[in-house]
């Protein structure tokens, strides 16, 4: 029996465990999971009836029942300096982004959770808009398939550069994803793992556990939850060095402050062997960025697995922040390094089409006002 398009299991969405019980319900053998697997992931084959090596009635079964289906394209856009920002859909109304961010030596794809965010940190686009719903595992891991996919397709000749770039060819392949787009990931867990899992599978997306990296703004709970089941690396968006400022740029901090955040991590890298910690902190002016408050952070970091990511802020429509000066970020930077905490600064890319960190916004497709008697109400069309 064929099922209509919306009831079909979408294959993306399951990891191996769940898709040999999918398999076993076809009537066929787990290991076929694995071909199974090989076909979605490694040639990046969405169809049936292109996968010769199953036989012919459980290829018509999976064509009833199953989809390999990606997220729909809403729109592309190509930044000069080479970052591809991908707008796509969630529902009529809402849509979400991921960011291709290539480099001579790997390839970012910077892929989303949710539509929108509930967790309101001041400085951020996506908590402008709210939380509107928690993408599915398929969703999530859909991103990085239809990425892959999509660079591809591309070909790009062997050296493409981007414009304007005399340097080393930029990486046109995805060789680390980062949970780094919209919305909080360990507020998703019950998607996010699983769709870890399939990114790290030798039969899934093949990634190592170096090159897959999850943000959060420090749910400690779930971080403790997380060591148990995923080993991928750890970023935390920290921002300050102190509660009384983190409450008002993180608010979580309210909730599961600085003293409770840090040994959470230190058990993560425990539990799972890991190398570091990555802090992130995003560059204010005059906010977060004085050398006091860089000596503060050293004082917190100092002797742990730690390595601080410093961001210079994006601006956004209606924010009332604005970015550190480049030495400012440089003088917080060598305070750190003369502490001996180590000390990156996140270049920024594809500005230009509001690609960078902290700009991705789900908008809304499409809005039409209607009036029902005397109720003003939205309506989502179709573009
Ligand atoms: N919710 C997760 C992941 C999403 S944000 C988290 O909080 O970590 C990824 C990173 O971009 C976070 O460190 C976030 O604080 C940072 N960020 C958000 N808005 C920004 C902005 N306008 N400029 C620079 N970085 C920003």
């Amino acid at each position: 029996m064929s099922l209509p398009a919306t009831e079909r299991a979408n294959l993306l969405g399951l990891a191996r465990p769940a898709l040999e019980g999918f398999v076993a319900q076809l009537g066929s053998r787990p290991f076929r999971a694995r071909q199974l697997m090989n076909w979605i992931y490694k040639r990046g084959t969405s169809e049936f009836t292109e996968m010769t090596d199953l036989a012919r009635d459980f290829r018509a079964r999976l064509a009833a029942q199953a989809e390999v289906r990606p997220p729909e394209i809403v729109r592309v856009q190509r930044s000069a300096d080479g970052t591809i920002k991908w707008l796509l859909r969630a529902d009529a109304a809402q849509a979400f982004e991921m960011v291709f961010i290539p480099e001579p030596d790997r390839g970012t794809l910077c892929i989303s959770s949710q539509v929108g965010c509930a967790l309101d940190c001041s400085f951020c686009s996506t908590a402008q808009q709210g939380f509107n719903r928690n993408l599915t595992t398929a969703e999530i891991v859909g991103q990085v398939w239809l990425a892959m996919h999509e660079l591809g397709r591309e070909a790009a000749p062997a050296g493409a550069q981007a414009p304007g770039e005399a340097a080393a060819p930029l990486e046109r392949r995805v060789t680390n994803v980062v949970l780094m787009g919209m919305g909080e990931p360990l507020a998703n867990f019950r998607n996010v793992v699983p769709a870890l899992d399939i990114l790290l599978d030798d039969f899934g997306c093949d990634l190592s556990r170096r090159r897959v990296t999850l943000s959060t703004s420090g749910l400690v709970p779930q971080i403790y939850k997380l060591a148990e089941v995923s080993n991928v690396a750890l970023a935390v968006s920290l921002h300050a060095p102190d509660d009384a400022l983190r409450n008002e740029l993180v608010p979580i901090n309210r909730k599961h402050p600085i003293a409770e955040l840090l040994p959470a991590c230190w058990h993560y890298l425990d539990e799972q062997n890991g190398r570091s910690v990555t802090f992130e902190y995003v560059m204010l002016d005059a906010v977060n960025d004085s050398p006091a408050q860089a000596r503060a952070l050293a004082r917190l970091l100092k002797g742990h697995p730690a390595k601080v990511n410093l961001i210079p802020f994006n601006p956004f429509p209606g924010t009332r922040y604005t970015r550190s000066p480049a030495p400012v970020i440089q003088r917080f930077r060598d305070e750190l390094l003369q502490r001996g905490v180590l000390a990156t600064v996140r270049r920024t890319r594809g500005e230009d089409i509001d690609a960078a960190c902290g700009q991705l916004a789900g908008r809304v497709i499409d809005r039409t006002t209607v009036r029902l008697g005397n109720k003003v109400i939205g309506v989502a069309v179709q573009p």
